[in-house]
């Protein structure tokens, strides 16, 4: 038995409960398992259309008879136009029509800002599919948070925006870290710790990253083996922190 440290679900990231990155077939074990409250998400920011994701036929759980005192009975959803068609296709057989008039579609555009609720968010592309795929900058208040996954090192016109956008450094970068330690090729769809510090470095050099940030590993795949030991290993070594199930912060 691993324990829950040992167990890496599928991608999602709440924030303050009103605001979910990706929506993933795991969800309902999210909700289940750490009490998470579905029902409060507002807003769902969507990096791209990958199944551990995205699943929209969840949301069909949003229904009569499944979801009753929903908190926040309306959800908005912001992604590329493939987010737009995968949530169509995934819902069209099951997702009642009084559910469906509560969720709106917004479909986004690299690199133009857009607001909801008390946040502003950035899609900036991803060097992942080749259906657009988006990490996101996202901005509460005076918090500053990117998200980097799915990615493999940036693509330089990500690095430019940031650059210029600029703004004081990130309370917490996530990144992916599919590979973990084991070695990853240059152009490659995801990241290992050796892309990881190269990203940050980068960051870094910008003035985004700094002794405050928090650096959380995350998206590993079982291929690369992430014990509970191995990832002790690299918080030590890389001066991250690795995500597991249920992991909770304070920025
Ligand atoms: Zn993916
Ligand atoms: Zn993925």
């Amino acid at each position: 038995m691993l324990g829950l440290k040992g167990v890496h679900s599928r991608a999602q990231v709440l924030i303050d409960d009103d605001l979910s990155v990706d929506f993933s077939p795991d969800a309902y074990y999210h909700a289940a398992l750490f009490g998470a409250d579905m029902s409060a998400v507002k807003y769902l920011l969507v990096t791209h259309s990958h199944m551990d994701h995205f699943a929209p036929s969840e949301l069909i759980l949003r229904g009569y008879k499944y979801a009753t005192d929903m908190t926040s009975p309306t959800l908005d959803i912001f992604g590329n136009a493939e987010i737009c068609a995968v949530y169509r296709e995934g819902t069209k057989r099951e997702l009642r029509q009084d559910v469906s008039e509560r969720i709106t579609l917004h479909e986004v555009a690299a690199f133009e800002p857009f607001t909801f609720g008390e946040y502003t968010a950035v899609a900036l592309p991803a060097r992942h599919t080749s259906q657009d795929p988006f990490v996101f900058l996202i901005e509460k208040g005076n918090k500053r948070y990117l998200h980097l996954s799915d990615t493999g090192l940036l693509p330089e016109a990500t690095y430019e925006y940031l650059e210029a956008y600029g703004g004081k450094p990130f309370d917490l970068v996530t990144l992916d870290c599919t590979f973990l330690y084991q070695s990853s090729e240059e152009l490659r769809r995801h990241m290992g710790l050796d892309d990881n510090k190269k990203v940050l470095r980068r960051l870094q050099d910008m003035g985004l990253v700094d002794q405050k940030t928090k650096r959380v590993i995350t998206h590993f795949s079982h291929n690369s083996s992430p014990t509970p030991e191995l990832l002790a290993r690299a918080e030590k070594e890389y001066g991250v922190i690795a995500a597991y199930d249920g992991l909770e912060l304070n920025v």
